[in-house]
């Protein structure tokens, strides 16, 4: 068979992997630059991998194949290096935080560091590129799949008996113009994620930094609204995602060169009903009010002026990790819907009976922080047109991606 894979990230390794020694003749088209490119996949930052059957994905899939795919990536490293931390399969912890209504996830998390994760990726890609099935096109972005019959053909006029699209969430306007020639292909989509970045000193959650690396809780609030806690990163650093129209906050970790604070999300998961269609619309329309608001830039609120709805002039004990020029001190109640913000209030004060100190008045608020969840799309519809990973609306980690692609890649072998 002659299959194409769109996108170069964490699926289309996952795929490949499995793939790689079949016969088959794959042919990968990255829009981005080379393998050194900063746009390449979104396996850039930070690097956490976990095994869990509670987050990461909606796809049922087995402990052991995670575990064997977190091996994978930590092999990858050359060096083994990482970081290690379970998340609340300590019952002391467990108990805590399920007697404060929290839902603890159980997970085992790996961390290999945004710094070490380029080498990852430039590795597995050597180890492909010298296979003689496998045949990487570098500057190929895709911006057309079209079926026809038995074969599928993309815009240069190649034609395949199958495409893998795996463009991540960096791919949306492709699978955009997909779902608008086959709209038949969505199954859902009505939810985003809309919260802030939480930062405070490290030694608040020391001991939680220590024992699980990332603590995962769930908290169903007064609102009605599920909220959570959301990539934790010890000694991290806040930073900024551009999404070309839009800018939001994120964190990350790395390996060396740590900081002195601790930054994690807050998330309110938003899940509309009819006639709403169009949670990124919804999310991004937010983002983009958030920055005309901070005139560019991202919104730092103190958590008491957050609480209270005043702008932040000053700030007192806590130091951002975010670059000066990035950030401006504001009021996000003037940008976020009144319940994202009382959901997220009440989930931080309940989170304070857990763990003292998390609603000190000058821990930071940075906002916005969205999550998009892309269209969830159906792979039962055509037998010659796959979407994996997180452009597939199936996954939302490496873990699960890579899964994805490699439980793709072994129902196209089985078959
Ligand atoms: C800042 C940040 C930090 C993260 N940290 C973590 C973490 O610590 N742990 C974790 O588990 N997950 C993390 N994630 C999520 C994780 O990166 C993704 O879930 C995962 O990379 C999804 O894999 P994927 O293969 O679906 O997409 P990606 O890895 O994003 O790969 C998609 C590829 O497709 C290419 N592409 C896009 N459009 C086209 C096109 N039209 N034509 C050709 N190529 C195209 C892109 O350039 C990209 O290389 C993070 C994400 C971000 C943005």
């Amino acid at each position: 068979m002659r299959i194409a894979i769109i996108g170069f990230g964490a699926a289309a390794i996952g795929f490949i992997e499995k793939m790689k020694n079949s016969g088959h003749e794959i042919h990968i088209f990255e829009k981005s630059k080379d393998i050194y490119s900063s746009s390449i996949s979104g396996i850039r930052a930070d690097g956490k991998l976990f095994v869990s059957k509670e987050m990461g994905g909606e796809l049922d899939v087995d402990l052991d194949l995670q575990k064997k795919l977190v091996d994978f990536w930590i092999e990858k490293t050359g060096n083994g290096d990482c970081e290690r931390g379970s998340s609340f399969k300590n019952l002391y912890y467990y108990k805590t935080f399920y007697e404060k209504g929290f839902q603890p996830v159980i997970s085992d998390f790996y961390h290999l560091g945004t710094d070490q994760l380029k080498e990852v990726l430039f590795n597995i890609f050597e180890e492909y590129k010298t296979l003689p099935d496998i045949h990487f096109h570098f500057e190929s972005p895709v911006s057309k799949i079209e079926i026809k019959g038995d074969k599928v053909s993309i815009d240069f006029d190649d034609v395949f008996d199958k495409i893998i699209v795996a463009v991540g969430r960096s791919g949306h306007k492709l699978i955009k113009t997909i779902i608008k020639a086959y709209p038949e292909l969505v199954l859902d989509s009505s939810r985003v994620d809309i919260g802030v970045r939480f930062e405070l000193p490290d030694h608040i959650v020391e001991d939680l930094n220590k024992e699980m690396y990332e603590f995962k809780v769930k908290y169903k609030s007064k609102t009605g609204y599920m909220v959570r806690t959301f990539c934790n990163n010890p000694s991290g650093y806040v930073v900024t995602e551009n999404y070309g129209d839009f800018t939001t906050v994120n964190g990350h970790a790395r390996i060396k060169d740590k900081s002195k604070n601790t930054n994690f999300a807050i998330l309110t998961t938003v899940q509309l009903t009819e006639p709403f269609n169009d949670p990124i619309g919804y999310g991004s329309n937010i983002a983009k009010m958030s920055n005309m608001l901070g005139g560019d830039r991202v919104i730092l609120q103190t958590y008491s002026h957050f609480v209270n709805s005043k702008r932040t002039k000053n700030l007192y004990r806590v130091q951002p990790t975010l670059a000066k020029e990035k950030y401006i001190l504001g009021d996000i109640n003037l940008c976020y819907p009144r319940r994202i913000i009382e959901s997220i209030i009440d989930f931080a004060e309940n989170l304070n009976k857990a763990i003292p100190g998390i609603t000190h008045p000058d821990n930071l608020v940075y906002a916005p922080e969205i999550k998009f969840y892309t269209n969830t799309l159906n792979n039962h519809e055509f037998k010659n047109l796959k979407f994996i990973g997180d452009c597939s609306g199936y996954t939302r980690s490496i873990i699960y991606a890579t899964a994805h692609g490699y439980l793709m890649a072994e129902e196209i072998l089985g078959a």
